[in-house]
């Protein structure tokens, strides 16, 4: 194939492949900007587009490990304590399903939690502790 001539070119500089100096793309010019042309694949609007576009990847796959990091060390201190055991075998849904259930029934003894103090700040921990369980 001849080699189109360098005014029918592409003007960006590449580097030759087992050379030090850099050459004139050979690629024919499909498009100006500011007077320089450019093929396609040289094109610097669609390599910045393209370069934001990585970059942008690159930012989402992160914020996922960032946030999967996070979940893990949110668990870990949220685990302290209880034996992998009986986190395998379900132990805190099954104390938010046991704490649901206190709940109900203290608020089931509307008599009782007039007169006891107590039994109120009780249910009142119970309460604002399931909320925050079940906040997303
Ligand atoms: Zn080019």
């Amino acid at each position: 194939m001849a080699l189109l001539p360098a005014a029918e070119r592409c003007q960006k500089q590449v580097s030759s492949a087992g050379y030090w100096h850099s050459r004139q793309c050979y690629s024919r010019f499909s498009l100006t900007r500011e007077g320089v042309r450019y093929c396609k694949v040289h094109d610097p609007v669609r390599v910045q587009e393209k370069r934001d576009a990585q970059y942008a990847e690159y930012e989402a796959k992160w914020a996922k490990e960032r946030e999967g990091m996070r979940r893990r060390r949110a668990e870990s201190k949220a685990c302290e304590g209880i034996s992998t055991k009986a986190l395998e075998e379900g132990v805190v849904k099954e104390m938010v399903k046991a704490a649901k259930s206190a709940l109900s029934a203290i608020r089931r003894m509307e008599r009782t939690l007039e007169e006891d103090e107590h039994l109120i700040s009780v249910a009142m921990h119970l309460a604002t502790v399931l909320a925050k369980a079940e906040e997303e």
